[in-house]
C-alpha cells in the first residue's frame, strides 16, 4: 500500500531562476520551509493572470506539505504605491478607505479558488518605521544616497552582484535605462538607481505621505517586500516566488537592498511562474480579453473549474486561457468526481485483491512528478492511469468495499495537493419532476411506447440533465455546462 512509499526518500528538485538549473531543495530547517510570495497591489480587482501565480504558489505550498514539511508563508499586501495613491487622491479618500474593498475582495477570491491561506499577510503601511530604519542602514553603509529631488535612491554600482537573478549585465542596464531618461531622473547619480524613499509631491500624491528623517514621502515598492520578508522570516528565506514579470527589476532590487543591508544571502531558491495569455494574445483591457476572477464567476464558471484550469499547466509554461479550455476542464473534473462516486457505491465483499499495487504505483508516480519541479501534468496522468485500471476492475466486479475505501483515501491524499475533488457522498439533488419524468420514461420503454419515451428524454435533456445507463438501471446526471 501507499505506506510502503516513503515520500521523504524522494529528493525534491525545483528550477532555480538564479542558477537556471534544477536544484535540490535544502531548507534551513529539515522540517520547515519558509516562503515569501509577492502579493497583490490593492488598487483594483486581481485578474486571472495574477491568480495563475497565486495558484502556482498554492501548489508549491501544498506539495511541500504533502512531502511532510511545515510551510511558513508570507504574502504581502501592497497598500501604498503609485497606483493606490493615485486612486485614493482621485477618489478624494484616504489610502485605507480606497484599498479596503480591494483587499477584502482579494481574500474572498482566495476562498473561491480554494487557495490555502498564508500564515502572514503583512500590509506595507504597517511597516513604515521598519522601512525607514532599513533606508538609514543602507545610507550608513554607503549603498543609498539622497538625490537632488529629496528622494532616497539605492546605488546599484555599490552592489557587485547586481543582475545575478535576471542575468542582465550592469552595462546593458545603463544603456537600456539611458533611453528612457526623464527629467527627474537626473536627480540620481546613475539612471538605473531605484527609489527607496519617494519624496512627497503634493500635486501627484495629494496629502498622502509619511514624515521621515529624509523628508515627507513614502517607501519604494521594492523596499516594502525586502523589509516585510526579513522582518517576518529572517535574513535568509528558503523560497521566494512570484511571476516572471517580477524578476526584473523587483526581485533583482530586493536582493540588492537586502544583501547590502544584512551582508547575508537573502534567498536560497527563486521560483517564477510564466505568464498567462488569453486566446493566444496578451491579456489587455483594450483587446477586450481582460478578466478578473469575478468576471468568470459571473459567466457561470465555478471557482473549482477556474482553479483547475490555472493549475493543470506546468507553472513554467505559458498558459493559454480559453473558454474552450475551461469547458474541457469541466469534463476532467467530472471524471474525477464520478470516479469517487463510483468508489462510494462499491458493495462487493469479495475480490482478487488487485487494488493495492495499483495504488502504490499511482502514489509513487504522483509524488515523483511533483518532486520534479511540480510536474503537474505527469502527476495528473498518474491519477488517470490509476482511475482507468481501477475502473476496469470495477467493471469486472473485482473490487471490495474495503479496497474502494482505500482508493477513496488515496484520492483524498491526492486532493490535499489538487484541492478540486468533491468527496460529499450525498447524491446530487435532482428536481422531483425530472425523477418522475425518468420513471415515466422507464415505464414507456417497458410498454414499448417509443414516442412517449423519446419525448420524456427530450424533456429531461432540455432541463440540463442527461440519462446515464448504470448496472442499477438508468439514472439522471447534470449535463454539460453550457455557456
Ligand atoms: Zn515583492
Amino acid at each position: 500500500m501507499a505506506a510502503k512509499v516513503d515520500v521523504k526518500s524522494i529528493p525534491i528538485k525545483f528550477f532555480n531562476t538564479e542558477t537556471r538549473t534544477k536544484k535540490t531543495l535544502k531548507p534551513h530547517d529539515d522540517h520547515k520551509v519558509t516562503i515569501y510570495t509577492c502579493g497583490p497591489t490593492v488598487y483594483d480587482y486581481a485578474h486571472i493572470g495574477n491568480y495563475r501565480t497565486y495558484i502556482f504558489e498554492d501548489l508549491l505550498r501544498r506539495t511541500l506539505q504533502f512531502f511532510g514539511f511545515d510551510v511558513v508563508q508570507v504574502m504581502n499586501i501592497t497598500d501604498v504605491d503609485d497606483k493606490t495613491i493615485k486612486g485614493a487622491t482621485k477618489n478624494n479618500s484616504t489610502l485605507e478607505e480606497y484599498t479596503k474593498p480591494y483587499k477584502e475582495a482579494f481574500f474572498e477570491d482566495l476562498k473561491t479558488l480554494n487557495i490555502e491561506p498564508a500564515q502572514f499577510y503583512p500590509a506595507a503601511t504597517d511597516y513604515i518605521d521598519e522601512m525607514i530604519k532599513m533606508i538609514h542602514g543602507l545610507m550608513e553603509k554607503g549603498a543609498a544616497y539622497q538625490g537632488g529631488d529629496g528622494s532616497v535612491y539605492y546605488a546599484i554600482d555599490k552592489f557587485p552582484r547586481y543582475g545575478c537573478l535576471s542575468h542582465l549585465k550592469m552595462e546593458d542596464l545603463k544603456a537600456g535605462a539611458s533611453e528612457r531618461v526623464v527629467a527627474d531622473e537626473y536627480d540620481k547619480d546613475n539612471i538605473s538607481d531605484f527609489v527607496l524613499w519617494k519624496r512627497h509631491d503634493p500635486k501627484r500624491d495629494g496629502n498622502i505621505y509619511w514624515d521621515g528623517p529624509f523628508g515627507p514621502g513614502r517607501p519604494g515598492w521594492h523596499l516594502e517586500c525586502s523589509v516585510m520578508a526579513m522582518k517576518i522570516l529572517g535574513h535568509t528565506i528558503d523560497i521566494h516566488c512570484g511571476g516572471v514579470d517580477n524578476i526584473f527589476p523587483h526581485h533583482e532590487n530586493e536582493i540588492a537592498q537586502s544583501e547590502a543591508y544584512t551582508g547575508e544571502r537573502f534567498v536560497r531558491l527563486w521560483m517564477h511562474s510564466e505568464h498567462l495569455i488569453v486566446d493566444n494574445k496578451k491579456m489587455s483591457k483594450s483587446l477586450g480579453n481582460f478578466y478578473t476572477l469575478r468576471d468568470l464567476i459571473e459567466k457561470g464558471f465555478t471557482g473549482t473549474q477556474i482553479r483547475f484550469m490555472l493549475l493543470h499547466t506546468h507553472y513554467k509554461t505559458q498558459l493559454n486561457f480559453t473558454f474552450e479550455g475551461l469547458e474541457a476542464v469541466q469534463h476532467t473534473l467530472q471524471r474525477l468526481n464520478d470516479f469517487v462516486t463510483r468508489m462510494q457505491e462499491v458493495d462487493a465483499t469479495q475480490s482478487d485483491m488487485l487494488v493495492a499495487p495499483i495504488l502504490e504505483i499511482a502514489f509513487r508516480s504522483f509524488a515523483e512528478a511533483l518532486a520534479d519541479d511540480l510536474n503537474i501534468s505527469v502527476a495528473l496522468a498518474a491519477i488517470f492511469d490509476m482511475i482507468r485500471e481501477i475502473n476496469t476492475l470495477c467493471d469486472q466486479g473485482n473490487i471490495s468495499i474495503e479496497e474502494a475505501q482505500k482508493v477513496i483515501e488515496m484520492m483524498k491524499r491526492f486532493d490535499t495537493v489538487l484541492g478540486v475533488i468533491s468527496f460529499e457522498s450525498k447524491p446530487e439533488e435532482i428536481p422531483v419532476e425530472l425523477e418522475e419524468a425518468l420513471e415515466k420514461r422507464n415505464q414507456a420503454r417497458k410498454d414499448k411506447d417509443w414516442g412517449a419515451a423519446d419525448e420524456l428524454r427530450d424533456f429531461i435533456i432540455s432541463r440540463g440533465y442527461v440519462i446515464e445507463d448504470t448496472p442499477k438501471g438508468p439514472r439522471l446526471k447534470k449535463g454539460e455546462h453550457a455557456l
